[in-house]
């Protein structure tokens, strides 16, 4: 039995991960500190023979005992306002965890995959981003801590990569969706339709003409699944290009709850990228992949993830915004 550790596995993608790995028939060890993470994302995989869940911070030396084939590093912060709270350990887990779990792989020879982002392009001046644009990130600026350490990530893996000669893949995970988000990360999806269950207006921050393009988490389990088996080293885009206005994705969300609450405007935060879009060219070639469930179906799944939340535990997680 292949035996692949997980980092981030009580975490939205990487709790995923961990039932597509498990599915596959691999020993999954799952990792992850729970600073962010949520146990509940996983427990139902604790009874199973060929799951084992490690409480641990990947940024202070890792240790697996016995044979590993595979590792995929995604413990980190992953929203704007998590960054905001926790800059030191967004930081550290990209860098120092990053650091440690290349160590691992090359002493027990496994294949990494390292989960990079979207946000290593910036506010980017190019539209849409394919994996030759450099980027346009202020090193300072609050999500820098995110950016910068997912940029070094990206530099000490491929060093690792070939300098020791190390398997190793980095994906560029663009905005990606569905049930297991936490309802008060300050992310789009879960703040929007926490926002219509409770029954409040929608915060959009700015004018709301800026775009992002959201991706289910399926598509963006499948993407992760055939790099991960794939031949290619270099950074590769997976999201789903179908790129819309963060006012009409308010509409949308409106429409689908079948509320009918009122958007308010907010200021928007610094440095939020004013347009994103995959280009996916590469992960097609390459990979043989293209997202498939379209926003309305794969929100409409991501609400009623939400919905079975009682009403209690939705006021509980009230909205969280910048200000
Ligand atoms: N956003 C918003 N209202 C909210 C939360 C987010 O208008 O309550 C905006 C945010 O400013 C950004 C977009 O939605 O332009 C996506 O935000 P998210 O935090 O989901 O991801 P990221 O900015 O990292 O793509």
């Amino acid at each position: 039995m292949k035996k692949i550790l997980i980092t981030g596995a009580a975490g939205f993608l990487g709790s995923h991960l961990c039932d597509r790995f498990v599915k596959e028939g691999f020993y999954v060890i799952g990792m992850d500190n729970l600073i962010t993470g949520d146990l509940r994302n996983i427990e139902h995989l604790f009874k199973l023979k060929n799951f084992e869940f490690y409480n641990h911070d990947v940024s202070k030396f890792v240790h697996v005992p016995g044979k590993l084939d595979y590792i995929l590093h995604f413990a980190s912060p992953a929203s704007p306002i998590d960054y905001l709270k926790i800059p030191i350990q967004t930081l550290k887990v990209g860098s120092l965890g990053t650091h440690n779990l290349l160590g691992l792989a090359k002493e027990k020879k496994a294949r990494i995959l390292i989960a990079s982002t979207s946000e290593v392009y910036g506010d980017p001046l190019v539209h849409p981003q394919s994996e030759e644009y450099y980027g346009n990130v202020n090193t300072i600026g609050p999500r820098g801590v995110y950016d910068e350490a997912k940029r070094f990530q990206e530099s000490i893996t491929m060093a690792y990569h070939t300098y020791h000669g190390l398997e190793t893949r980095i994906v560029r995970i663009f905005n990606t969706y569905g049930p297991r988000m936490r309802l008060n990360d300050g992310r789009v999806v879960p703040a929007f339709i926490g926002q219509s269950l409770r029954g409040e207006d929608l915060t959009i921050f700015g004018d709301g003409l800026q775009t992002r393009s959201f991706c289910y988490v399926d598509d963006q389990v499948e993407g992760i699944y055939r790099l991960l088996f794939s031949d290619y080293v270099y950074p590769i885009n997976i999201g789903n290009p179908d790129e819309i206005t963060i006012k009409d994705f308010a509409e949308e969300i409106i429409n689908l709850t079948e509320t009918d609450q009122k958007v308010i405007y907010k200021p928007l935060p610094t440095d939020d990228p004013l347009q994103r879009q995959p280009d996916i060219t590469k992960a097609k070639e390459i990979l043989g992949w293209e997202p498939k469930v379209d926003r309305y179906e794969g929100m409409k799944l991501t609400l009623d993830y939400f919905k079975r939340f009682s009403q209690e535990e939705l006021q509980k997680s009230e909205h969280r915004d910048f200000s």
